[in-house]
């Protein structure tokens, strides 16, 4: 195992400033959290963090990163903290062990190949750092590197998930080395059949062509120099899983494959590699096809480098691949090669260049990650904020749902099958019940409870927030609310008919459907329930010579005595005389989590009353506002986490205090009505503030009323008995 010096040593080599302290501090931190805990192999625990962190040094990543990998175990396996690691190490560190602790939790979930896309999209949005990645890389190479120890059943699930998430997540941030290692340990394990019969053949080839690789390499090399280039030629042979690939991808043999090396040119200067390309073209014959110049179109990875394929030095195929030293640093290291440490030898605008093209790679590689998606808005310094506006939660199966910011369990239901969701009763998130109104995090595992013959309640449609949620909520709630329209139409226009002395019967309106401009009974009796049809005008389609007397209320009889039976006017607002408000006399308000010192009050239009989920939002010189958890005016401050504040109620049953709410009621326009619905508030307990009305649709008005209520279990009760009621078509909080 590293010793404590060797550690340090290896940072040295590369910062001669680094934090020798820190390093030591965290070298024994870890040492005794993982105490006397044992990897597969038997070796004491602490070796594989060690590993980690040594990997890490190749990289020549900075302190914080070095620190982090030393410690990434810490926090999920042994008894350590986030707040002991801010303490000891600070919150850079601390946030970075963290994240890597988030993310290790997922290696606990299974995984389906078909998930992979969505599963490193995970991994970039817990990721806030990009360091965090790095680290989780380094890893998973050691872990793949010791995976013989693990036993056999559980190899090839963690191969597959090497191959099919970790090994392209490296390729995409371009470090290729770390990409072919990955690639090549999970292949082993994956398929050990195929890779045992690769490296065999590998190993002859090699044994076979050792002279011919550098009799190629010497060649190159000497007629390079004769045009006064000096170039570093290196040959290779190519590793077991990328011979396994281009056999896949082109089906052909072993026998077949001609290109199993690998040439590596590289030189100083970017010029250099035209002319070495001019100089090898001109010499061999190449390969037709096989030319690509990745340094004037570089890849999205920001890989660059001249491919080509000549027939060469004794007739052999050689492939190619001709770059500048930077660029090779670039294509083997990729993300890692670009400064995150930083060089304190390095001239002040040597480290600014540095550092502008570390954040421009950083840029392009981000916007790789991000495929398409906008990376503008997410982009922050070097954090990777992208798929921020995503989360990702599981079924208790394992299976992985992608949904937008906000989704609740309801979009999670539908994300499943529309069946689920139109049966949704209820959800239990991690094991515990919770509202199907709550907001869904990163990482949840959400279950559905079911109730079967359910139709889903229209509020949903509001709720939801993915399409495919609204428009099956919408589709499923369409015919039980048609069924009610029509049920209250029908109500509706067998009083009209009354009202206006004439006989009313369904054959009767069917005779008339051509004259309203429907196709049936049910339509004209459910376009009148929701006000799109008035009832006179029914009435009038049956008996054409019927005088329609248009009653007020209806846009043309503004301010006529009619509606409700009382002289109104749009839009009025009038104050109803009643107890004097709990708000208004100045008492303190009851919430536990607000410091004495600020002013509080209630959201306007409703705010919160007992019962109600809470939260206070802080505004600079006014105080908290307090604001029921499901309330729309809410996401105007979604983006400012600071100002939001975890309040409570404080309530003793002793001290009774009234709080205001708002609902809208919608009625049928019908002489009586308001007293109607205000007799139900009263003879219900509760205290109305104010009402105003207001109506757009002919038959109907809609009437909003403040009222002062005990808790929401009182509002609750007093909307149910208004929805029982005849004349009421509908009822909602207002912020509820
Ligand atoms: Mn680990």
């Amino acid at each position: 195992m590293m010793r404590q010096y060797e550690l340090v040593e290896r940072v040295r080599r590369y910062n001669p400033n680094t934090d020798e302290a820190l390093l030591n501090r965290a070298y024994v931190y870890a040492m005794r959290a993982h105490g006397t805990q044992t990897r597969a192999s038997g070796d004491p625990y602490m070796s594989h963090p060690l590993e980690v962190a040594a990997i890490l040094t190749d990289l020549k990543l900075d302190d914080a990163t070095i620190v982090s990998a030393v410690l990434h175990d810490t926090i999920e396996d042994t008894e350590a903290t986030r707040e002991e690691i801010d303490h000891l190490f600070g919150s850079e560190i601390g946030a970075l062990v963290e994240g890597l602790t988030k993310i290790k939790k997922l290696d606990l979930v299974s995984k389906k190949a078909a998930q992979a896309e969505n599963l490193r999209k995970l991994l970039l949005a817990i990721a806030d750092d990009v360091r965090v990645l790095l680290v989780k890389l380094a890893d998973r190479l050691h872990n793949m590197r010791t995976l013989h120890f693990v036993p056999p059943e559980k190899r090839a699930r963690i191969a597959e998930e090497t191959l099919d998430i970790y090994a392209p997540l490296a390729g995409r941030m371009g470090m290729q080395e770390l990409r072919e290692e990955l690639e090549n340990l999970a292949f082993r394990h994956f398929m050990p059949e195929a890779y045992e019969t690769i490296e065999i053949r590998l190993t002859e080839l090699s044994r076979e062509s050792g002279p011919v690789i550098e009799e190629i390499e010497r060649e190159l090399a000497a007629k390079l120099r004769t045009f006064g280039i000096e170039a570093e030629v290196a040959g290779r042979l190519k590793r077991a899983y990328s011979v396994w690939k281009k056999m896949e991808r082109k089906s052909v043999s072993f026998e077949q494959l001609s290109d199993i090396f690998g040439f590596r040119v590289i030189v100083d200067r970017l010029e250099d590699c035209y002319r070495v390309l001019g100089i090898v073209h001109t010499t061999w014959p190449s390969v037709p096809g096989r030319f690509k110049d990745y340094i004037s179109t570089p890849k999205q990875n920001d890989y660059r480098s001249i491919h080509t394929t000549i027939v060469g030095p004794g007739r052999r195929r050689v492939e190619l691949q001709i770059r500048t030293r930077q660029m090779d640093e670039v294509a083997e290291l990729g993300i890692a090669a670009h400064a995150l440490y930083k060089d304190n030898r390095a001239s002040d605008r040597d480290a600014l260049a540095r550092e502008s093209r570390a954040y421009s790679w950083l840029r392009k590689t981000i916007e790789t990650l991000a495929e398409g998606d906008n990376p503008e808005e997410f982009l922050e310094h070097t954090k990777l904020e992208l798929f921020h506006d995503q989360v990702f939660c599981f079924t208790p199966k394992g299976r992985l749902i992608a949904l937008p910011r906000g989704a609740t369990p309801i979009d999670f239901a539908y994300a499943v099958h529309t069946d689920v969701g139109n049966t949704a009763v209820g959800c239990k998130v991690n094991g515990r019940i919770v509202p199907l109104l709550s907001e869904l995090h990163n990482g949840d595992e959400v279950e559905i409870v079911r109730a079967l013959g359910q139709v889903p309640p229209a509020a949903w449609e509001t709720i939801a927030v993915t399409g495919k949620a609204r428009s099956a909520i919408r589709r499923a709630t369409r015919a039980a609310v048609r069924k009610q329209y029509a049920g209250l139409g029908r109500r509706i226009v067998e009083r009209a008919f009354e009202r206006a002395g004439k006989a009313y019967s369904d054959e009767k309106l069917k005779a008339s459907l051509p004259r309203l401009a429907r196709t049936s009974l049910d339509d004209v009796l459910a376009a009148v329930g929701r006000g799109e049809i008035f009832s006179g005008d029914v009435v009038r389609a049956v008996y054409p010579d019927f005088k329609v007397e248009r009653v007020a209320g209806a846009p043309a009889g503004k301010g006529e005595i009619g509606w409700f039976g009382i002289k109104q006017a749009e839009g009025l607002v009038f104050k109803v005389p009643g107890q004097e408000s709990a708000i208004e006399t100045g008492r303190s308000i009851p919430i536990r989590g607000i410091d004495g010192e600020l002013p509080v009050k209630f959201a306007p239009n409703g705010g919160a009353v007992p019962g109600d989920r809470i939260v206070g939002i802080l505004t600079k010189g006014e105080g908290i506002t307090i604001y029921p958890i499901q309330s729309p005016a809410l996401t105007a401050f979604d983006d400012q986490p600071e100002r939001w504040l975890d309040v409570r109620w404080d309530i003793e049953d002793t001290h009774r205090h009234r709080f205001p709410a708002q609902i809208t009621v919608t009625a049928i326009n019908e002489p009586g009505t308001l007293a109607q619905i205000a007799a139900i508030i009263g003879e219900n307990d509760g205290n109305i503030d104010t009402i105003a009305v207001s109506g757009r649709a002919a038959d109907f008005r809609e009437v909003v009323i403040d009222l002062e209520v005990w808790d929401l279990k009182h509002l609750n009760a007093i909307i149910a008995q208004l929805k029982a009621r005849p004349v009421v078509s509908r009822v909602e909080r207002v912020n509820g």
